[in-house]
């Protein structure tokens, strides 16, 4: 029996298994991906401490602040979710279970399918979601990225450095990003957007050869040959393992209070999975944080010992 489970690596689960384990509570982190959507990310330059740190080295070194203090990591997907009648949790992946006392949802966002022709069949064929992942496949080749906001901008300057052309397509003509990453694409060379289009159909068969782009605007189609095509056009939370035990808003994203407790006593979530305006690794950590302490507070008052309100 587990004090406290977490799903989820990303950051907010790596900080609530530090901060569980800190306390003494027996810990386990479940992830399908250590690092989460860290691994999507590349340099990062805003996370205190670090004036700029891959996003490799910054999961290799949470994963090893956790193990330090003794937090279990298990590579696996979480499939069900039960409640006993007692009060505490058993969890099945697919070929085990695991029982905690109490447990953190830090499932953060997956990635938003495009959903046009030849996404599907031509995944992991040239089409991706991870510019940081896939992009050393596109040395010397031309690339698409799709999408306006700091993801698809952040891929397309990524991209920039290793393929020889970068086509950044966009909706509409109004990005999301900050203006800083905006004016470093702007200024590339080989990074050439297109705003106010849209993807009708990545061709190919045995991998991507063009996308069919449509100009809303102008009505204008054409074909441009791509090897490759990420897709950055926002992330979804993907909640329904917890739809019985929380209350979701209109994003499926999870309803929160201050303790970043849930309806269910026990069940508490941090990250981006959150319901939330901004997602920063530096808010994940935060929330990790709160949900960790209040685990702890949580298991501390059923079980009729102190409750210290304060950290070490
Ligand atoms: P996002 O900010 O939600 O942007 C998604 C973009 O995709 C938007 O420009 C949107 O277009 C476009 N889009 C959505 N659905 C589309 C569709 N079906 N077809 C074509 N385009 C579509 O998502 P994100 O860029 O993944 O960022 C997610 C969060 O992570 C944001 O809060 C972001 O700031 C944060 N983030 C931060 C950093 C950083 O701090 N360096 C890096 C990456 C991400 P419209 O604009 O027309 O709606």
């Amino acid at each position: 029996m587990y004090d406290v489970i977490i799903i989820g690596s990303g950051p907010a689960g790596m900080t609530a298994g530090i901060y569980a384990a800190r306390r003494e509570m027996k810990t386990l982190i479940i992830g399908k991906e250590l690092g989460g959507q860290l691994v999507w990310a590349s340099e990062i330059e805003n996370y205190p401490g670090f004036d700029n740190i891959s996003a490799f080295d910054l999961i290799d070194k949470m994963k090893e602040q956790a193990l330090k203090f003794k937090v279990e990591i298990e590579n696996d997907e979480v499939k069900k979710i039960e409640k006993t009648p007692e009060g505490s949790f058993i969890l099945y992946t697919n070929k085990k279970s695991f029982s905690a006392k109490t447990v953190i949802i830090a499932m953060g966002l997956s990635p938003r399918r495009l959903a046009v022709p030849g996404e599907t069949e031509l995944s992991g064929k040239g089409v991706s979601y991870c510019a940081n992942c896939d992009g050393p496949f596109f040395r010397n080749k031309k690339v698409v990225v799709i999408g306006g906001g700091n993801s698809a901008l952040d891929a397309a300057e990524v991209l920039s450095k290793i393929a020889s052309q970068v086509y950044l397509v966009h909706r509409n003509d109004k990005f999301r990003a900050f203006d800083v990453l905006l004016k470093e694409v702007k200024e590339k060379e080989n990074i050439e957007i297109f705003t106010n289009s849209e993807i009708k159909k990545i061709n190919g068969t045995e991998k991507v050869d063009s996308i069919s782009l449509y100009n809303v605007k102008t009505k204008e189609e054409k074909e441009i040959e791509v090897d490759g095509v990420f897709i950055e056009v926002g992330r979804i939370a993907s909640t329904d393992l917890v739809i019985d035990f929380v209350d979701r808003n209109e994003k499926n994203q999870i309803i929160v209070n201050t303790k970043m407790e849930t309806k269910t006593p026990g069940l508490f979530v941090a990250g981006d999975v959150c319901e939330g305006e901004f997602k920063q690794i530096t808010i994940a950590t935060g929330q990790g944080t709160i949900a960790a302490l209040s685990a702890y507070q949580y298991l501390q008052l059923k079980e009729g010992k102190n409750v210290v309100a304060r950290d070490y």
